[in-house]
């Protein structure tokens, strides 16, 4: 029996467990901070049950349009709809523990042996752990996957306090309702993170260095993001370096690298991730790690060091829990002589979930703009969907790329509320190597948002010449 050792519990880590184990082999995952990892317990899961709560709060504030308006006991129209922090993360952690205890009793089921403790590589077929009640234990392996995420990146000139300097793990400790929140750092998490406390009630400023906000995504969609963002209130920093962050009492100091300062209750840092690589004897194992410390892998996963694979966030290739779920299963079943095809990242489909979200897959419009394959485009903006018309949507799109000459789907971006859900038969279009004209004939409900996808489709046909 083949016998795997996966370092690290999270989306990379125990989903390749499962299909390790599925296989025949014998698995031991060995985590330190909690089955689940960082997706579970700090970032992905926590994240999204504070913006299921962003959501609802958003939807009432809009209700009014609906026709709902609020009154108190005594029949006096209510204006405002307050949100119980503390409760809402209450809910934030328990589902999060939940999650991961969910996940310990499924590799459990599934035969998986489970260490608590910190694993270290000794060369390339041998892993101690030591583990977390005290005491050692060396693990011989036949293969071993690292699966050890990463963490926040911080900076000396910025130290998170837990209290009101935060990084994005720490958030869920707030007892109060930050009066003003600013937000340093305007990526995905950045975006996320500053959309739910706006939709809360709460008064944010985002600092981004860039001319935009989400610099990583769809122009067209992020401007629309910026656009609603700022008519609910927010304040959007453009060009706007971070240098330093400063607490004094009650208040933190934000200041810009050219001398302007931003005054807040408490700061959120967003700025990006580091990989949790030192200190694993990853290098000495014959392990390569790139500039930036994150571990070299091929599209099956493989290291330069034979037998040792490496899976999610450790290899910065595309940062998400899916993407490191695939790439932990790829190195299974590859290391274990299943069928296997290489990681194709021109197939995920993303989502920022930001209000309204902005869902992508395939090829991009900059990929596009920089010439790497003739495309046709259509962009349809909701406003025209019945649908929308009935929920008092007002923003978002459905944009659609597909080959010139075959007009297969390649891509597409839909910038709506749920366009997580949206993007699926687009996803599916662009995996099947499917036609517009083949998206555009399957059949959707009326009236619905989906009806915009096929709608798009339908403006890509061409009459047979
Ligand atoms: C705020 C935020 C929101 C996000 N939302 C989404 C989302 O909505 N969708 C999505 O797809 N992605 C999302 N992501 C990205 C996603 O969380 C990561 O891509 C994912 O966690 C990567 O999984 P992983 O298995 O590589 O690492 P992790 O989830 O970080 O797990 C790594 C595990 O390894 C353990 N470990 C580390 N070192 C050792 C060691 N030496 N010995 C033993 N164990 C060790 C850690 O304790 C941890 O449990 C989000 C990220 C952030 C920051």
């Amino acid at each position: 029996m083949e016998r795997v050792v996966i370092i690290g519990g999270g989306p990379g880590g125990y989903e390749s467990a499962l299909v390790a184990s599925q296989l025949g082999a014998d698995v031991t995952v060995v985590d330190t901070d909690g089955l689940g990892g960082s997706a579970v317990l700090t970032d992905c899961v926590p994240s999204k049950t504070l913006i299921a709560t962003s959501e609802l709060m958003a939807d009432l504030a809009d209700a009014p349009e609906l026709g709902v308006t609020f009154q108190d006991a005594e029949g006096d129209e209510a204006t405002r709809v307050v949100v119980d922090l503390p409760r809402v993360n209450r809910r934030v952690k328990q589902l999060a523990d939940d999650q991961s205890a969910d996940i310990g009793r499924h590799l459990e089921r599934d035969g998986v042996k489970v260490l608590v403790g910190r694993a270290r590589l000794d060369g390339p077929e041998r892993v101690e752990v030591e583990l977390a009640d005290g005491g050692q234990q060396t693990l011989e392996a036949d293969a071993v996957l690292v699966a050890t995420g990463a963490a926040p990146r911080v900076l000396d000139s910025a130290v998170p306090d837990g209290e009101r300097i935060l990084t994005w793990e720490q958030v869920y400790d707030l007892a109060e309702v930050p009066s003003r929140m600013v937000v340093v750092g305007s990526g995905v998490t950045g975006a996320e993170f500053a959309s739910a406390y706006l939709s809360l009630g709460i008064d944010v400023t985002l600092v981004s260095s860039r001319d935009r906000v989400l610099p990583g995504e769809d122009a067209d969609a992020a401007q629309v993001l910026e656009d609603v963002l700022e008519r609910r209130g927010m304040t959007v920093m453009h060009r706007s370096r971070m240098q330093s962050v400063t607490r004094d009492g009650d208040t933190v100091t934000v200041t810009l690298t050219d001398g302007r300062t931003v005054e807040g209750s408490h700061c959120l840092l967003a700025l990006g991730s580091v990989p949790n690589t030192a200190d694993l004897g990853l290098v000495e194992a014959g392990v390569t790690l790139d500039e930036g410390g994150f571990v070299k892998v091929d599209r099956v996963s493989r290291t330069s060091a034979r037998g040792v694979y490496a899976a999610g966030d450790c290899t910065g290739v595309l940062m998400l829990a899916s993407v490191a779920a695939m790439q932990g299963r790829i190195a299974m079943w590859h290391f274990l002589g299943d069928a296997v095809a290489p990681l194709d990242l021109g197939q995920v489909a993303s989502n920022v979930f930001t209000s309204p979200e902005i869902a992508t897959v395939g090829i991009s419009q900059r990929a596009v703009d920089e010439g790497e394959l003739a495309v046709e485009s259509i962009t349809l903006q909701l406003a025209g969907n019945p649908r929308a018309k009935m929920q008092g949507v007002h923003d978002g799109f459905v944009k659609l790329f597909c080959r010139l000459g075959t007009g297969i789907v390649v891509g597409g971006v839909v910038v709506a509320p749920r366009a997580s859900e949206l993007i699926h038969p687009v996803s599916i279009a662009v995996a099947e190597s499917l036609t517009a004209d083949s998206l555009a004939h399957a059949f959707t409900v009326y009236p619905s948002m989906s009806g915009s996808v096929a709608e798009a489709a339908r403006q890509l046909h061409h009459r047979p010449d």
